[in-house]
């Protein structure tokens, strides 16, 4: 089956807060864009229950709710979604690819947005109790069904034992295996504090788990004890892992550059290696992941997308374009140098109109064109012949030599 092709002016991988944040400022710069996110909408966020550190929200707020305000948004400003898995993509060259299961979207700038997913344990048996058959990452889903239960929590990070004291909430027993000493944990202090004085939450320090049992469904988590190697089973209805997470970044190995753990490396703009592939949220390898960066992440990636668009479409049909002889006066206002060179340029702008093709472009507004042609100094002239540079003239820039090259 052939698949169908669309073209969009930006695709966005993923539908967490960064890839909806990223929507909410393409759609709202009227850039045609679509975002592909492959299971529910809001991303991770939704998984937890209590977003207490987010602002505005001096109450607190549910992930979930969170999440439908920046979705509603994000409609609001005319962003199609499509639920569906990205298989591949193509980054090369002017046009990229998207490919989904049934259709090709074709864009010129592609925002990776797609987050992380939890870490596995590696024990023995995992793989036969994932989700549905004991065995969470999602306290917010499945927390009420474990009511008056003994519940599992495995981690001793933020997220391990902020979910775990919620489920105290419905279970009556909360274990956490933890892998450190007696009262040393990975969460802050205060989380600490309220999870060690919570009657219903236990702890089994410095411990691993070594096998998950069951037969339809997990009955046991059998936990080793790193120091002396002691196994110690433990019943349970449900085992929550909080171990950490891993990018979603397998269809980007190869064309992408990333650090040693697989997360994409972009600069301060969220531009990665790639021209026209930004890269924004949990994925980028950066300081701190929470819903605040990863929005402070889609907003510039947003703002990003619409400069390179801009530049892309002076570039092609401005710069470099073939209908006649072009000159490029490559400036910075605040250099008196360049400043003074100014009346030489806008002469030839106005004394040939409709035979040369004069650009100003400021260095400091259009770095990004400057880039394109390769030029990172001022005053500079470049010169285009046929829809190609034909010279670069940094030194020596006078009527004579612009007279001499643009003939
Ligand atoms: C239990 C828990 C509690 C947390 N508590 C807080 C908190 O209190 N405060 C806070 O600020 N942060 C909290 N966080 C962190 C916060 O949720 C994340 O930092 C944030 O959600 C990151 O957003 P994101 O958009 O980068 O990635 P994600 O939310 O992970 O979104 C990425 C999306 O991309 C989709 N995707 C991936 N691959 C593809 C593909 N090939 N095709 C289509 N779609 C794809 C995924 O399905 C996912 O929906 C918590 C996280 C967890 C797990």
């Amino acid at each position: 089956m052939e698949k169908k092709i669309e073209k969009y002016d930006v695709v966005i991988i993923g539908g967490g807060a960064a890839g909806l944040t990223a929507g909410i400022y393409c759609g709202r710069a009227r850039l045609k864009t679509l975002l592909i996110e492959k299971s529910l909408v809001g991303g991770l966020a939704t998984y937890t229950n209590e977003i207490e550190n987010y602002p505005g929200f001096p109450e607190g707020t549910t992930g979930l709710g969170l999440m439908d305000l920046f979705h509603k948004q994000a409609k609001k400003f005319g962003v199609d979604f499509k639920l569906t898995d990205v298989k591949s993509v193509n980054l090369d060259g002017e046009i990229k690819q998207v490919e989904t299961f049934r259709a090709i979207y074709e864009a010129k700038a592609v925002i990776v947005a797609s987050g992380g997913k939890p870490r596995l344990t590696g024990a023995k048996g995992e793989d036969g109790f994932l989700y549905d058959k004991g065995i969470s990452f999602c306290a917010t889903c499945d927390a009420a069904a474990n009511t008056g239960k003994t519940v599992l929590v495995v981690g001793s990070g933020d997220a391990a034992i902020e979910e775990g004291m919620f489920l105290t909430k419905f279970a009556d027993k909360v274990i956490v295996s933890v892998l450190h000493d007696e009262g040393k944990m990975d969460c802050n202090e205060i989380a600490k504090a309220q999870a060690l004085s919570n009657p219903k939450m236990e702890f089994v320090w410095n411990t691993v788990v070594d096998e998950f049992v069951g037969e339809e469904r997990l009955q046991t988590v059998v936990l080793k004890n790193i120091k002396n190697n002691s196994l110690i089973p433990i019943n349970v209805d449900s085992c929550f892992l909080f171990i950490g997470y891993l990018p979603n970044t397998e269809i980007f190995k190869g064309m992408l550059e990333m650090n040693r753990g697989g997360y994409l490396i972009t600069n301060e703009k969220m531009e990665t290696n790639v021209d026209g592939v930004f890269a924004v949220g949990d994925v980028r390898d950066k300081f701190l992941k929470q819903v605040a960066t990863a929005v402070g992440d889609g907003a510039i990636a947003g703002y990003s997308v619409e400069k390179y668009l801009a530049e892309s479409e002076i570039f092609q049909h401005q710069i470099m374009q073939s209908e006649m002889p072009g000159i490029v006066y490559l400036w910075n206002a605040v250099d008196p140098k360049c400043r003074e060179l100014l009346p030489l340029i806008e002469k030839y702008e106005n004394d040939y109109q409709g035979k040369i093709k004069v650009t100003k472009v400021d260095i400091y507004k259009s770095a990004g064109l400057a880039n394109r042609l390769g030029i990172n100094q001022v005053p500079c002239i470049v010169t285009i012949k046929d829809g190609k540079v034909d010279r670069v003239i940094i030194e020596n820039i006078c009527e004579e030599e612009l007279a001499a090259s643009i003939g």
